[in-house]
C-alpha cells in the first residue's frame, strides 16, 4: 500500500500493485517447488470488502473470487451479477442458506456434514430445474486437520463417507479438499497432512482433484504440498474492514 491514500482516493492503483506483488509471489512459489504456475489458482478473497473492489479486480484480470458470509456475498452478486464471473463460497454455511448460495455459487469449499450436503443438493437441484444455474455445484470438503470442528472442517474419519454421498448426488460434483491449518500449528505439516489425506482419497474419487490451501500467510508452504488453488485476500486488498469470524 503506499502512503497517502487514507481516503480511498488511490484505491484502483493499491490493489493494482498488490496484486501483482502476489501473482509474483505465487509464480516464485511456483517455481521454487518445481511446479508449472498454471497448475496453480489465484483466488482473490474479497470477503468485507466492497463491490467497487472487485470491479476493479475485474478490470485487472481476476474473474473469480472467494466470499465467506453468504448474506454479504448474495448482495453483492446481486450487485455485480454472474456474467464471466465465477463465485466461489469459501466460509462455512448454515443449511437454512444453501438455498440461497445455490442460486449463485460456482464452488463451495466449506462442506464438512452430511446434512448440508442433502441441504445443497436439494438446493442446487431446484435451481437447475428452475433454469436458475446451468451445471452442478462443484463440492470441496474441508478437513479439520486437528479435529476440532468448532472452526469448521469435517474429523479425517468422516472424509470418506461424505465424499462418496458428494459423489451419490444429482446435483453436486465431488471436486476436491479444503483445509486451513490449525492456530499455532506449523503450515508445512499441516499442508503435509492435507496431501496425504487428499490422495487416500483420490484413490476412490480421482475426478476430485482440487486441493484449496495457502492463505496469504501460507501460500508458499501450501503449494510446496500440491495446492491448486490459493484464496488470498489479505494480500490483495490490505486489512479487512472489520475482523473476521
Ligand atoms: C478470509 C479467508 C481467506 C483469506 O485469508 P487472508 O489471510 O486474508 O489471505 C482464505 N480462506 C478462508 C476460508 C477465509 O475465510
Amino acid at each position: 500500500m503506499s502512503e497517502g491514500d487514507a481516503n480511498g482516493g488511490n484505491r484502483r492503483a493499491d490493489i493494482e500493485n498488490a496484486l501483482t506483488a502476489v501473482r509474483d509471489r505465487l509464480t516464485a512459489a511456483c517455481v521454487a517447488a518445481d511446479r508449472d504456475p498454471g497448475e496453480v489458482t489465484l483466488l482473490p478473497v474479497t470477503k468485507f470488502f466492497p463491490a467497487s473492489d472487485i470491479e476493479i479486480l475485474r478490470e485487472l484480470g481476476c474473474s473469480e473470487f472467494g466470499e465467506s458470509r453468504e448474506q454479504d456475498a448474495t448482495s453483492k452478486v446481486v450487485e455485480l451479477g454472474s456474467d464471466g464471473i465465477r463465485w466461489h463460497m469459501i466460509g462455512h454455511l448454515q443449511r437454512n442458506k444453501a438455498k440461497n448460495v445455490a442460486a449463485w455459487a460456482y464452488s463451495i469449499h466449506s462442506v464438512d456434514s452430511a446434512r448440508l450436503i442433502t441441504a445443497l443438493d436439494k438446493a442446487v437441484r431446484g435451481a437447475l430445474d428452475d433454469g436458475d444455474r446451468a451445471a452442478p455445484l462443484d463440492v470441496l470438503l474441508q478437513v479439520s486437520l486437528d479435529g476440532d470442528v468448532h472452526r469448521g472442517g469435517a474429523p479425517r474419519e468422516e472424509l470418506a463417507e461424505l465424499a462418496d454421498r458428494v459423489a451419490e448426488s444429482t446435483a453436486l460434483r465431488f471436486a476436491g479438499v479444503m483445509a486451513v491449518p490449525p492456530i499455532e500449528s506449523d503450515a508445512d505439516a499441516a499442508f503435509a497432512d492435507l496431501a496425504a489425506i487428499h490422495e487416500n482419497l483420490l484413490r476412490v474419487h480421482p475426478e476430485a482433484l482440487q486441493r484449496s490451501a495457502g492463505m496469504t500467510g501460507d501460500l508458499e508452504e501450501a503449494v510446496r504440498h500440491g495446492s491448486t488453488c490459493v484464496r488470498v485476500g489479505t494480500a490483495i486488498l490490505g486489512p479487512r474492514p472489520i475482523t473476521s469470524p
